[in-house]
């Protein structure tokens, strides 16, 4: 059995984009193709043992596409390719770009997905559950017997119709990640302290991270709150990814630990992934995190360190 660092389940997707810096049909997407690019970017920086998918194509996913997963150093091997379309989404950003306005969403081959994790993968240290229907996430934790420490992020279609599924799934996971916005309405209230304490008591404890887009992070730990800005960017293009890219690297840097994870070593995980971020949202599509260079991140991290006395 091979012990892999981290499993992601999520959307393996093509997307139609559009943002005040051009539109893109057709781009390769999906919160797991941005999240398994991260992930799989720390991996080769800190010589991990690897980085597993688990979804779902249409006949229509393009070999191109999958060879970029299997160059990026992703094991594909939990990656099912049915009849039928691959999941779409289109969406589209105004003004600061802080909320992406969903236009459509089909799920076409995740309609009767039934996520089967090879058994290869069923024991990874973490397992990194991106958005996708709050059931399809329960069925891969039931079948995964994880190390170290399970993640959990989702959005506001969820929210809004399957709000019993997503209450029981959180309360399954050590680590849940949503934007302030989701925090918000989750808790329905508009105080986001209060909102996020509200979340955490709804998860019975662990670890929830606010994604607050251009204002940072906002952590709660059991040994209290973490506070961190963005990397201040100028290249802002095209948001999407961006959370997933966050939550990739967060997730294959805890790969790294052993034991409880500790309010400090939670705010070193999120400066990779703020810094990691940073970099998806300066291209169209998974571009910027596909072909990042060592030598360019290293640059920015430091950079960013010196930002927020985090050296
Ligand atoms: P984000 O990091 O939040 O910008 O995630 C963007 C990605 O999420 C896009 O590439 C979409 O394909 C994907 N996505 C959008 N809606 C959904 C959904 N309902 N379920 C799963 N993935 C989605």
């Amino acid at each position: 059995m091979i012990v892999m660092d981290v499993l992601i389940v999520g959307s393996l997707a093509y997307d139609s984009l559009e943002t005040p810096l051009g539109s893109r049909e057709d781009e390769l997407g999906g919160s797991a193709s941005y999240g398994g690019f991260s992930a799989a970017f720390h991996n080769r920086r800190n010589g991990g043992k690897g980085i597993g998918l688990v979804g779902v194509v249409g006949e229509d996913f393009k070999s191109e596409h999958l060879d970029w997963y299997i160059q990026s150093g992703l094991a594909i091997d939990g990656i099912e390719v049915n009849q039928g379309e691959t999941f779409r989404w289109k969406g589209s950003y105004h003004g600061t770009m802080a909320e992406a306005v969903t236009h459509e969403t089909h799920l076409n081959v995740f309609e009767n997905f039934q996520p089967k994790v090879p058994s290869s993968h069923t024991n990874p240290t973490v397992l990194m559950c991106a958005n996708l229907p709050p059931s399809l996430q329960s069925s891969v934790i039931l079948q995964t017997d994880v190390g170290r420490v399970s993640i959990l992020d989702s959005m506001n279609l969820w929210i809004n119709i399957a709000n019993d599924e997503l209450r029981d799934v959180i309360t399954k996971v050590d680590l849940l990640i949503l934007n302030d916005a989701e925090v918000r309405m989750l808790a329905s209230d508009e105080n986001l302290i209060r909102a996020a304490k509200a979340v955490l008591e709804m998860k019975k404890g662990g670890i929830l991270v606010v994604k607050r887009g251009e204002h940072g992070v906002l952590a709660l730990h059991p040994e209290g709150f973490i506070s961190m800005p963005s990397y201040p960017t100028l290249e802002l293009t095209d948001p999407t990814g961006c959370g997933d890219s966050f939550a990739g690297a967060m997730a294959q840097i805890l790969s790294q630990g052993s034991g409880d994870i500790s309010r400090q070593e939670l705010a070193e995980a999120l400066v990779h992934a703020t810094v990691t971020a940073s970099f998806t949202i300066e291209n169209f599509g998974t571009e910027r995190i596909r072909n990042l260079s060592v030598e360019e991140y290293e640059k920015r991290l430091s950079e960013y360190r010196l930002i927020t006395n985090t050296s």
